[in-house]
């Protein structure tokens, strides 16, 4: 190791400091692997998650035998097992959630660094907030398919995780969307989702697929249509009427992709600007047209002059294929919900996708929405963002790089607050660590990785400013209930764990999570049902402060007591304003894939005015290749891929004689593909193959020599 670095203090500090690492996962297995490997001798893994089937493609230190263990207790073991040399090393499991109260401030405090691996907003958030309190460095990392990033927090010196602004996890549709007029694939996916829970899943108001009388749109028409509605008796749900009609697949199929349409059709304004849908009836589906393939999916491909066959899950079905499948699963789902009672959703439960598949291209259809194939309905209504195991592992390396970085930097082995003699340390830590992209090569990009300064700290950012921020919040009081102001405004958007909330300038709490826990399963039914009204003291204008101890962060929110319509506030019952007082910077809001990219761009557009700032920061993206080939990530920069889509390009332009063709070998279901480019060519591969091997042409034929690209996994 000291000939690597060539540096006493810093091996010295490699062994001595403390790691936290959050998330046993994609990034962080290959995280902990590079730490041992280094001679980190300090390691904590924290993940509250067991090992699932779908995760050993990528998260090699898992294996088939690991399924169901906690991942912490796997990746520490199989990591210290084949990864720790030398005595003394010690590298703790911790299988339990980061948010949880037990890991305060003061433990934070007893590491000299904490890593993020982790693959959600909330959990960010929160290691986020206890690193500033606890004024540790955090090293925040993510990635998407083939795009990723690395950067630095250091508590008033660089840009925390919260300075971009509200950041927003998972798209949601509005319910007249999803129930009146759908206008995209994800929203059938949606509703064929809704209508699974509704029939076979928990009971959810929310989750109503019926046609959506509440719609702004048809406010004029309402009186009309509900007359018809009362006519029809009573009205029950949509798992009565299925259940009184014993799931009849043909009754069930008029009904929601004829009648329900044809209801739809009823509501003209909803018509007047939008394509209207076409009801589709079961006497239909033997007319010959609704039993061919669309013409957009055809059964085989040609690639490289060879000819592929499309595998079955990548065709889309005919009607008549759906409403096969639709039959045959709805029977099943049937029995199971009749032995086991209510089922949960899943995209790995082969009936329960068949089931959203066919219904979801069944409603497309209707309204000339385009159909998709199973595969891509798995990964629509699965939410599954692609993760590759090579785009994981430069992170991985990357990461260990800011590690390094930090502790070459970190010159005071103080955790006090922030003082005077620190600034030397502030400034070392802002010229030498990096905010990191990886994104896809382009003619103007072309490098696979580039390094940026680390964004100066937002002045008006609502987390590590230092003052406490001013929020108006606007709801109706005497509508919303208590507990959706917590779950939904506190939690979910604004991110706390531990709350207290006061009426600011009293000691009087309101509402508090600790006493929340302690009720017992009687109250909590009574609490679950108090409007906010029914707290006397909140009322319009009211200012509360919001408190929470663990993570050392109040808000000070102003309630505005208003009624409107949720329809014109994307279903939301609230609306927040953040009051940014004098001071005013440009306020960036950007979900997660587009900022990962607008900031990489946005920083690259900084860069090109000045090239001689461009020129160093290649270099450094050289040096980065240049490191990172001691990382395990052999050669990789040789390799490119285009987003979306698998294209490899070899750039590998050498000179002539040196060049080398390039096998690539895919592997989909079983079955695996080779295909050879040339040098400086590029191949592209079905979009749902999983790349095992990339490999020079003569190598392979000598069986010799190195993968330019392999997907590792440990026995
Ligand atoms: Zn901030």
């Amino acid at each position: 190791m000291k000939h690597v670095f060539d540096d006493q203090n810093l091996v010295d500090s490699i062994k001595k400091s403390k790691i936290l690492l959050v998330g046993g996962g994609g990034i962080g297995c290959e995280v902990i692997k590079n730490l041992l490997l280094t001679g980190f001798s300090h390691v904590s893994v924290i993940d509250l998650d067991t090992i699932d089937v779908s995760n050993l493609n990528r998260q090699f230190l898992f294996n088939k035998s690991h399924v169901g263990e906690s991942k912490a207790k796997v990746a520490a073991n199989v990591a210290h097992k084949n990864f720790a040399h030398g005595e003394h090393i010690d590298v703790k499991a911790i299988h339990n959630s980061i948010q949880s109260q037990e890991y305060d401030v003061s433990f934070f405090k007893s590491f000299s660094i904490v890593i993020n691996a982790l693959d959600n907003i909330s959990a960010r958030s929160h290691v986020n907030r206890m690193c500033l309190a606890a004024n540790v460095p955090l090293i925040e990392s993510g990635s998407e398919g083939y795009f990723g990033q690395v950067f630095t927090i250091k508590k008033h010196v660089s840009a925390c995780y919260e300075c971009t602004g509200q950041r927003q996890d998972q798209r949601t549709f509005a319910s007249c969307t999803i129930r009146n007029t759908p206008s995209l694939p994800i929203h059938c996916i949606v509703w064929a989702k809704h209508l699974f829970a509704q029939l076979f899943g928990e009971d959810d108001p929310d989750n109503d697929v019926s046609p959506d009388l509440s719609d702004a749109e048809v406010a004029s028409q309402v009186n009309e249509l509900m007359k018809e509605i009362s006519n029809d008796k009573k009205p029950e749900t949509t798992r009565e009427w299925a259940q009184k009609n014993n799931y009849d697949p043909i009754v069930l199929f008029n009904k929601l992709f004829c009648i329900d349409i044809q209801y739809l059709l009823k509501m003209v304004n909803l018509w007047e600007k939008r394509r209207k849908p076409t009801p589709l009836h079961f006497d239909d589906l033997a007319k010959e047209h609704f039993t061919c393939q669309p013409s957009s999916s055809t059964s085989s491909e040609v690639c490289n002059g060879k000819t592929y066959s499309k595998l079955k899950d990548q065709k889309i079905w005919t009607i008549r294929e759906c409403y096969e499948v639709f039959s045959e699963s709805l029977k099943e789902l049937k029995e199971r919900f009749n032995k086991e009672g209510n089922l949960i959703w899943d995209k790995d439960d082969e009936t329960a996708l068949n089931f959203v598949a066919a219904v979801s291209n069944l409603r497309s259809h209707c309204f000339g929405i385009e159909m998709k194939s199973k595969f891509d309905v798995k990964s629509m209504a699965g939410n599954i963002i692609p993760a590759i195991s090579s785009t994981n592992s430069i992170i991985g390396g990357l990461i260990t790089l800011q590690a390094i970085k930090l502790l070459q930097n970190l010159k005071h082995e103080t955790n006090d607050e922030k003082l005077p003699n620190n600034s030397f340390e502030d400034n070392a830590i802002k010229n030498n660590c990096k905010q990191i992209f990886l994104r896809k090569v382009s003619l103007n990009r072309p490098n696979l990785i580039s390094s940026y300064e680390l964004f100066d700290p937002n002045p008006n950012c609502l987390v590590c400013s230092g003052r406490v921020p001013e929020i108006d919040i606007t709801l109706s009081l005497n509508e919303v209930l208590m507990i959706d102001f917590v779950e939904q405004v506190l939690f979910k958007k604004l991110n706390f764990v531990c709350p207290d909330i006061c009426i600011d300038g009293t000691a009087k709490v309101i509402w508090s999570k600790d006493e929340a826990d302690m009720e017992t399963e009687e109250e909590r039914e009574i609490s679950k049902k108090k409007l906010m009204s029914d707290f006397k003291s909140l009322k319009n204008d009211v200012r509360l402060r919001v408190n929470d101890l663990l993570q050392d962060y109040s808000v000070l929110i102003t309630l505005k007591d208003e009624k409107f319509d949720l329809n014109e506030n994307e279903g939301l019952f609230y609306k927040i304003i953040i009051n940014e007082g004098e001071i005013k910077t440009e306020s960036k809001n950007k979900e997660s894939t587009n900022e990962i990219k607008d900031e990489a761009e946005e920083a690259f557009e900084k860069t090109k005015m000045d090239s001689s700032k461009e020129d160093e920061l290649l270099r450094t993206d050289q040096q980065c290749l240049r490191t990172n080939e001691l990382n395990d990530i052999s050669k990789i920069g040789e390799i490119a891929y285009e987003e979306n889509s698998q294209e490899i390009i070899c750039i590998d332009d050498e000179d002539e004689e040196d060049s080398e063709d390039i096998m690539v070998m895919a592997e989909y279901a079983g079955e695996t593909m080779v295909t050879e480019v040339e040098n400086g060519g590029d191949v592209e591969t079905d979009n749902s193959c999983d790349i095992i091997e990339v490999r020079e042409k003569r190598k392979v034929e000598e069986n010799e020599g190195d993968f330019l690209l392999k997907k590792r996994r440990l026995d």
